[in-house]
């Protein structure tokens, strides 16, 4: 018989998590006291936090049969986090950890969490950040909230507000590989049907990889504005329009260069990739803006320039011409098709 959460007690529960839980440079206290303590040499911390529902934002059983673990759903929480200190140009420092957890929960499905969670942690190359402690809570539905603090080292922060007409606009990171996934797990195809590609796609959904070392660099190389890619790069380009006053302006060809990736699985699950490219979130790539000459840090690729916004008037443009529904991320791509 699986051994549940009901069946523990609070401190067994944590006994069997606490030595999974990676511990950093930065931590100079680990779990187990009233509080953990964390190094700040910055004299300034970073700080966010995010929630997941189980059934609003993840499934552990997805419609093809296929499911997400306690490892996915762990490795997802860390990297969203960790992805949005990346985005200030900062290094995370530390995680602390929420989980509200029904009774019938497996005891192995918390301790899959705590390992994918670790994994993320140093798979993605935060060996730095501590995860310090946390707390443990019943409820009926699965509720993972994850906060991070991270440091500057000494940096500006790149905020959403920066960019300014003339600058280049770049990502680093992939594009449309998780929403490949999520129409995958979605869909009726089997997982033991899946091509490389599919396999690919339907990975990075469950463990997205984003591109943590890329936010501090692009900083150092003179980032004017900064995001990371969560809700689609049309819908996040916006707000980062709306944050600087600016218009983006991307470039159709380019866009549809890195939808190419995508399209073996485009074919299968009869998708359009640059869709995926412009509408997917969960990838957690940069979107950054860099001064016009400026050269563009390793991974980053040029995808369009930041025009005034007197000149179009809108927030997102694609090679200049408006396009339906930019704003709500449902976007009607007739005007743009070719
Ligand atoms: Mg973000």
């Amino acid at each position: 018989m699986t051994l549940t959460v009901a069946q523990l007690s609070e401190s067994e529960l944590l006994a069997r998590i606490f030595p999974r839980l990676h511990a950093g440079s930065s931590m100079l206290l680990g779990p187990g006291d009233d509080s953990a303590i964390i190094a700040a040499a910055d004299g300034r911390t970073v700080i966010s936090i995010d929630t997941q529902v189980q059934d609003k934002d993840f499934r552990l059983l997805w419609p093809n049969g296929g499911t997400s673990s306690g490892f996915d759903v762990g490795w997802k929480a860390a990297a969203q986090n960790l992805s949005d200190i990346n985005a200030m140009g900062a290094v995370a420092t530390a995680m602390v950890v929420s989980l509200t957890l029904p009774g019938t929960t497996p005891v192995g499905w918390v301790e899959d969490f705590a390992d994918g969670l670790s994994a993320a942690i140093v798979g993605l190359g935060a060996p730095q950040c501590s995860v310090a402690g946390g707390d443990l809570s019943g409820g009926s539905e699965l509720v993972v909230t994850v906060a991070v603090t991270g440091s500057l080292d000494g940096l500006a922060p790149v905020l959403r507000s920066g960019a300014q007409a003339g600058d280049q606009i770049a990502v680093c990171g992939n594009m449309g590989f998780a929403a490949a996934g999520w129409a995958l797990h979605e869909s009726s195809i089997l997982p033991s049907t899946h091509s490389p590609a599919l396999a690919t796609a339907a990975a990075l959904f469950s463990r997205p990889e984003p591109p943590l070392s890329a936010g501090p660099v692009a900083a150092r190389a003179g980032a004017t504005a900064m995001m990371d890619i969560s809700d689609g790069l049309l819908r996040d380009a916006t707000r980062l329009a709306a944050a600087s006053g600016v218009t983006l302006d991307l470039d159709g060809a380019v866009l549809r260069g890195v939808a190419r990736a995508l399209e073996d699985c485009a074919v299968v699950l009869d998708a359009d990739p640059l869709t995926w490219v412009l509408t997917g979130g969960e990838d957690h790539g940069l979107l950054s803006t860099f001064p016009e000459g400026a050269s563009l840090p390793d991974g980053f690729i040029r995808i369009g320039s930041v025009l005034s916004l007197d000149v179009a008037g809108l927030a997102v443009t694609i090679d200049g011409q408006n396009f339906k529904g930019a704003s709500d991320g449902a976007v009607g791509w007739d005007h743009f098709a070719v």
